[in-house]
């Protein structure tokens, strides 16, 4: 249930830290301010007052028909079929889906630690190990009944962040239905670190369009060297959702994410973060 510095100048989150006191956390809301406010972007205050690290990473997706146990779904019960792809799917991916599969990852918190680089420690029967966090959750391919490599019998012990964490120039931009208690219909975690009007450094990650947080390599390439501007953002936009593809009722949520990674670039770029609260409510 601890917070630790690290010899690497990070940080090491205990898998038992309730959301509240890590948002809150000085050397959190210090050092890594973009973790912060996607852990107040999530839940409510009383869910995030009892929710752990842990946890956080290892709920399930909100698909409506996984917890329906009068329709199919292969992730709850595999090869019985997938009620979303032909049905209400307005919540679901639109990117890395399956033919089995086409549900979301639900956290917010996951989608900051992904574009922080996190790592995420774990033990089990055969010892511990590190996953990196881009690893850790999984696509759906054939076996969406998997939502991480955690393999049996093996626990999380804490997330390790890396020493760099983005003081300055970053966003988590959470759009959804209603301001508050609700889960992201796309959400961008966008961190820049920036020589004069260049960008040295980009990271960006989706959430609410994947099976697992988003993280966008190749946009985050095409960000660094070049001019930290609306047309760059557009372009880096383009590439993450180059291959998305819509089903009936979300298709909209393509466009939508498009527009909210150049936003959420433009404020990190701007030195103006949304969706940071500094008001502790316990
Ligand atoms: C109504 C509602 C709205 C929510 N809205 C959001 C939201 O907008 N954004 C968001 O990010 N989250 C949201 N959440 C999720 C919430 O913040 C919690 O993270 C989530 O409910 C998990 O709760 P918990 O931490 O108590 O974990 P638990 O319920 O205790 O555990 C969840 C799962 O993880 C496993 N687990 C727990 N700890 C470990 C560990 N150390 N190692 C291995 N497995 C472990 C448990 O066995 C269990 O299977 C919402 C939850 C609810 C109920
Ligand atoms: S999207 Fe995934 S979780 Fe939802 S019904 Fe299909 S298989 Fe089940």
């Amino acid at each position: 249930m601890t917070v630790e510095e690290t010899p690497a100048g990070g940080l090491r989150i205990g898998a038992l830290v309730p959301n509240s006191d890590l948002a809150y956390h000085p050397l959190i809301a210090q050092r890594y301010p973009m973790l912060a406010s996607a852990i107040l972007a999530g839940a409510s205050a009383q869910l995030r007052n009892m929710a752990s690290t842990g946890g956080n990473l290892l709920q399930r997706t909100r698909c409506y028909y996984f917890y329906d146990v009068a329709t199919p779904c292969n992730k709850r019960e595999p090869g019985s079929g997938c009620s979303a792809i032909t049905g209400l799917n307005r919540m679901h991916a639109v990117l890395g889906t399956s033919e089995t599969c086409i549900a979301t990852h639900p956290s917010d918190m996951c989608v900051a630690l992904a574009a922080l680089d996190a790592t995420v420690h774990v033990t089990g029967p055969t010892g511990a190990r590190a996953i990196a966090f881009a690893d850790f959750h999984r696509l759906p391919g054939n076996t969406p009944q998997r939502d991480t490599n955690l393999e049996p019998n093996e626990i999380v012990t804490a997330v390790e962040l890396p020493a760099q964490s983005f003081t300055t120039n970053y966003t988590y931009l959470k759009i959804r239905d209603r301001l508050s208690y609700a889960f992201a219909l796309v959400s961008v975690a966008a961190a820049l670190e920036l020589e004069e009007d260049t960008v040295k450094e980009a990271r960006l990650a989706l959430g609410g369009v994947a099976h697992k947080p988003w993280r966008a390599p190749s946009a985050e390439m095409a960000l660094r060297g070049q001019a930290a501007d609306q047309s760059t953002f557009a372009r880096a936009a383009d590439l993450v959702l180059r291959d998305a593809k819509g089903f009936e009722h979300n298709a909209f949520k393509i466009d939508l994410a498009r527009r909210a990674v150049v936003r959420a670039l433009m404020q990190a770029a701007a030195g103006t973060p949304q969706s940071q609260s500094n008001k502790k409510i316990r």
